[in-house]
């Protein structure tokens, strides 16, 4: 992942699970720049078998 305002290299400065999510913050080093960002499993592009489970496991 690059920095959106100059191209530079980013790192995960914290990262921390919210639910089914992870919020990260990233910074970049060049500028300084602090970005946070979230990482969610797309359950739509998931494995139609694995979807199926999912909604199985829902509906009890
Ligand atoms: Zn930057």
């Amino acid at each position: 992942m690059k920095c959106p305002l100059c191209s530079g290299k980013l790192f995960v400065t914290d990262s921390k699970t919210v639910k089914d999510r992870i919020r990260r913050v990233r910074e970049c080093k060049e500028c300084l720049s602090r970005f946070p960002n979230y990482e969610i499993i797309n359950l739509y592009e998931c494995d139609p078998y694995i979807r199926r489970q999912l909604e199985r496991k829902k509906a009890l």
